[in-house]
């Protein structure tokens, strides 16, 4: 992901093979990259394959696996009792806390939907970090300066100062919201097995393919998240002014932000496509990317 100035950005580094991150727009609004890592990848759930009889042909594409997962038949995220912090936060200990909070909401929110077909795990650990203070966060192992946040095995960590803007309290709480909810839409993918089918498909693929899988990938992890939000928005405030920055966020996230052109995450139009729908349907139905037409992930 690339900085700019403006909004928060997140970033996931996927089971290993794969690291995604979401970047702040040049333009204040948030951009997403993909990176790769050489990390090994250590799934911790085995993607599922459709059940098929023996004569007839299972699909192990990346479509047939991840477009036909069992999530979007899961049924709408559920309103959570989810208390949160009443006041913006800002320094390093209020976004952590606030983060941690909003995750274990998001672990309530995901475990009756993800546990339909695998075991559920919750988000292991929260953490913060700032690029200029590296020794301090050693659990956010070689995060990319270009990123802002990024999703690892079970762990979300955010670069905070990127949201400690005293000037913007408010928006930059609804940019973080939008930002974990994001990541913790890549722990959901793995959760499900979706993440890791990807990981395993990606690199057979052209370079243009890979690049629209990607996109895929992220504009799902958006769509996932903006789920939670909207079946959550009472608990986190998103309506009447708050509501319109959030949706001016999610017009605003896209490859359009990234200074090195790369078509990894899906443009504006994209990504206010999947994340609206998602907000107002409030369930993961609406979020399968990976059937889609190519042109609804451009
Ligand atoms: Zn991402």
């Amino acid at each position: 992901m690339l900085k700019a100035a403006g909004f928060g950005v997140l970033a996931v580094v996927v089971a290993g093979v794969a690291g995604v991150a979401t970047t702040r727009g040049e333009s204040s609004v948030a951009a997403v990259q993909v990176v790769r890592t050489s990390i090994s990848p250590t799934p911790v759930v085995t993607p599922r394959k459709p059940t098929a009889s023996p004569s007839s042909t299972i699909d192990l594409s990346l479509e047939g696996l991840a477009g036909s997962n069992k999530l979007y038949v899961a049924g709408k995220v559920p309103a959570v009792r989810c208390v949160l912090p009443g006041k913006p936060p800002q320094t390093k200990a209020e976004l952590l806390a606030y983060a941690r909070v909003m995750v274990a909401c998001m672990d309530k929110a995901w475990a009756p939907l993800v546990g339909q077909q695998a075991t559920f795990y919750p988000i292991k650990t929260v953490q913060a970090y700032d690029l200029k203070k590296p020794a301090a966060s050693p659990e956010c192992d070689k995060p990319l300066k270009n990123m802002d946040a990024f999703y690892r095995k079970g762990m979300i960590c955010f670069e905070w100062p990127e949201f400690s803007n005293p000037d913007e309290p408010v928006w930059n709480l609804v940019d973080f919201q939008q930002l974990i909810a994001h990541e913790y839409g890549h722990h959901v993918q793995q959760s499900t097995g979706i993440l890791t089918t990807y990981d395993a498909n990606w690199w057979k693929k052209s370079k243009a393919v890979q690049l629209e899988n990607e996109r895929r990938l992220e504009l799902q992890a958006s769509c996932l998240g903006a789920a939670f939000l909207g079946a959550n928005r009472s608990s986190f405030k998103l309506s009447g002014e708050r509501l319109r920055i959030w949706k001016f966020i999610v017009r605003h996230v896209g490859d359009e932000n990234n200074t090195l052109k790369i078509r990894d995450h899906g443009s504006y139009k994209s990504h206010a496509y999947w994340t609206t729908q998602a907000f107002t349907s409030t369930a993961p139905a609406s979020c399968n990317t990976f059937k889609a037409a190519p042109k609804r992930v451009s």
